[in-house]
């Protein structure tokens, strides 16, 4: 048996708090880090040693995903410790993206603004290019098995939320670190994101993050140890109120459209009307991703105006 501590982190996202999780049994592990900087490593420090732990009696790292709030910890710990990190495959052209990548993304955003009907100057989440220099990383990938305080985990790959998105489930016991793939605390977005390197066209992140689902809705996962909020135990009954949320939000999208064609920046308007400037993009992703539904149903039609893509319905 392992011991499972939750470690609860300070974020300057909505969310309020981040999750990192200690195990302890005959090794040491760490799940996510918390945000990246000084102050939240030094809350991460200090929790660690209220449990007697110091980064150098921790044997490894499995990052759930490579959101910031998760993720953003590891080069500080490194700078102590050569900690090996764990994480999923799709996270390695992150990691090792160049200049070019990165510029490559930016242009991805500012279209996909454009073609929202955003202003790409005032929504688009400024960012600068920074090398990621983390050390000893090794790649997982579904189905792999790994020891987490002498109990194997298997690894679950759950993209949708992110592209990196796993969950390690123990099949002995049940237990499972999700990650953000299931929150109970709130429904987790699933991101727009540029082309998978290799690819042209962009992922459809909610119907990934619905066959996901479907996926760990035939597991018999019992405690849930999510990256926010509390850990619960009725993951079936969650996934059920998550689907009808999403079936919820297209009806409000249809009732939208019932009135005429739209661009995606002036449903976010009306369904969203207090997101601003940069926080924008959560509403358009959130809403691109279930015309992404809407159109894998037949139900809607788009046609460019300019730049810009206007939905309508289908039968209008
Ligand atoms: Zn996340």
């Amino acid at each position: 048996m392992v011991e499972i501590v939750p470690i609860e982190l300070e974020t300057h996202f909505a969310e309020g708090t981040v999750n990192a999780f200690l195990v302890i049994g005959e090794t040491i592990t760490l799940i996510d880090t918390g945000n990246p900087g000084k102050e939240s490593f030094q809350q991460l420090k200090t929790k660690l040693h209220k449990n007697n732990i110091d980064f150098k009696d921790i044997d490894q790292i499995i990052l759930t995903h490579i959101h910031i709030d998760h993720a953003g910890g590891v080069p500080l710990i490194q700078n102590e410790v050569d900690v090996p990190i764990y994480v999923h495959e799709m996270a390695r052209c992150t990691l090792n993206a160049s200049f070019g990548d990165f510029e490559r993304d930016m242009s991805f955003f500012r279209q996909f603004m454009e073609q929202c009907g955003a202003d790409p100057l005032n929504h688009i989440v400024k960012r600068s290019f920074k090398e990621e220099k983390w050390r000893n990383v090794s790649y997982l990938k579904e189905g792999d098995m790994i020891q987490i305080g002498g109990q194997n985990f298997e690894v679950v790959y759950v993209p949708g939320h992110s592209q990196t998105d796993i969950l390690l489930w123990d099949k002995e016991t049940g237990d499972t670190f999700a990650g953000d793939h299931l929150v109970k605390a709130f429904s987790v977005n699933a991101f727009i994101e540029p082309p998978i390197p290799g690819t042209i066209t962009r992922t459809m992140p909610l119907l990934q993050y619905r066959r996901s689902l479907s996926k760990i809705s035939r597991l018999p996962l019992k405690r849930v140890y999510p990256g926010h909020g509390e850990s619960f135990s009725d993951h079936l009954s969650l996934i059920q109120q998550r689907l009808l949320e999403q079936e919820n939000r297209c009806e409000q999208i249809v009732n939208i459209l019932s009135r005429g064609a739209k661009s995606v920046f002036e449903i976010c308007t009306e369904m969203y009307p207090r997101l601003k400037d940069r926080m924008i993009f959560l509403g358009l992703s959130q809403i691109q991703g279930h015309i992404d539904l809407l159109e894998t149903r037949n139900l809607l039609a788009s046609e460019k105006r300019g730049s810009i893509l206007m939905y309508r319905l289908m039968n209008e």
